[in-house]
């Protein structure tokens, strides 16, 4: 198989990055005059530009979740990975893969790129389809292949033996999105395949179990050659001061996010036994994630009532597999209560 950086685009192969101020002065200052920033610092304490490596957040990152430091980029949220990744690697025309129902995403920025997007959908049991995806690739070639574990809106987690499968049949980039790895017990995460296999590239992020979806904070992770050309291709200040120090802030409290994400996981559970019990929920899809998906007779009109009670859920109705299928979050013990409430007043047709 080709190495990873003949995967890369050969303009961003070949490009310059910009040089920011303070990327061209190395040794100790206290005087930055280098940068026409103002000397004067006003709201928050944010006249001087961030740091463009985000080096102090990436090391939290290695201190509290494993991630090696030169392995680690932050885009601006998730999104941001998603969309520098496919410049990385895809041109006008090529395609990417997905397995839908999954993270719609994938496909928008696929679009804004110009790109295809290949679907090998999962089994009709929320399986991934692993030897369909791997027929597929001698037949379409995609650049990346797209694996959300968990999946959203599924809940489902894939065997990481089957990721590995994928990857290493593909002789493209295979991305794993583990948004919601911290409310699947017992996860296992595909960072643990980058070191046998270049072409795995994972994302993780500070949006869901470290409750910093305002911040957007996305973890990039990935051989230490595609690590590099991410900090090189992204806007050297994508990550805000303010953005930085939050994730600092709650990557330096661990302990605290990860009571929280325990209680989400039992509060899953409570709510999977209670909504299994309403005569109009059809089937409780299982879900390691941080929301519970329910089956019933009429999702849009389930969907209306919870609104006309001021809660809104996700509807997935329209998603292949998911005719009348609700998304519906784990809030605070009072949202649960509401939703609770609001559901045993719901008269099924
Ligand atoms: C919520 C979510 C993310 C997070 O996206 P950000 O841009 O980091 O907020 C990523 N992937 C999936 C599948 C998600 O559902």
């Amino acid at each position: 198989m080709a190495d990873v950086e003949s995967l890369i685009n050969r303009h961003i192969r070949e490009m310059e990055p910009y040089s920011s101020a303070r990327d061209e002065f190395e040794g100790n200052a206290d005087v930055f005059l280098d940068a026409n920033e103002s000397w004067y610092s006003g709201e928050c304490d944010a006249n001087r530009y961030p740091d463009p490596r985000c080096r102090d957040l990436r090391k939290l990152l290695e201190s509290t979740m494993n991630l090696p430091f030169d392995m680690t980029a932050i885009g601006n949220g998730s999104d941001e990975v998603i969309d520098l990744l496919m410049r990385m690697f895809c041109r006008e025309g090529d395609s990417v893969m997905v397995s839908t129902p999954t993270y719609g995403e994938y496909r928008v920025f696929a679009s804004t790129n110009n790109l295809r997007t290949i679907d090998v959908s999962l089994k009709e049991s929320l399986e991934l389809d692993a030897d369909g995806i791997i027929a597929a690739l001698g037949r379409e070639n995609p650049k990346i292949v797209f694996i959300c574990t968990p999946n959203n809106p599924t809940g489902r987690v894939y065997p990481l033996s089957d990721v590995r499968r994928i990857a290493d049949a593909n002789s493209g980039i295979t991305v794993v999105d583990e948004a919601y790895s911290d409310f699947a017990e017992g996860f296992e995460s595909a960072v643990s395949l980058i070191a046998g296999n270049p072409r795995v590239v994972v994302m993780r992020t500070l949006s869901k179990s470290w409750g910093l979806a305002g911040a957007r904070v996305g973890i990039l992770v990935a051989d230490p050659v595609i690590q590099r050309t991410f900090v090189k291709m992204k806007p050297p200040y994508n990550v805000s001061l303010l953005n930085q120090r939050a994730a600092i802030r709650v990557l330096s409290e661990p302990e605290r996010y990860r009571d929280v994400v325990s209680q989400v996981i039992a509060d899953r559970k409570i709510m999977e036994r209670k909504a299994a019990e309403y005569p109009f929920v059809r089937e409780v899809i299982p879900s390691e994630a941080n929301f519970i998906v329910i089956r019933t007779d009429d999702a849009d009109r389930l969907y209306r009532y919870l609104l006309s009670k001021g809660i809104i859920v996700r509807n997935r109705t329209k998603e292949r597999y998911l005719s009348g299928c609700l998304r519906i979050t784990i809030g605070s013990k009072e949202e649960n209560r509401r939703l609770m409430e609001a559901l045993d007043g719901y008269e099924a047709c």
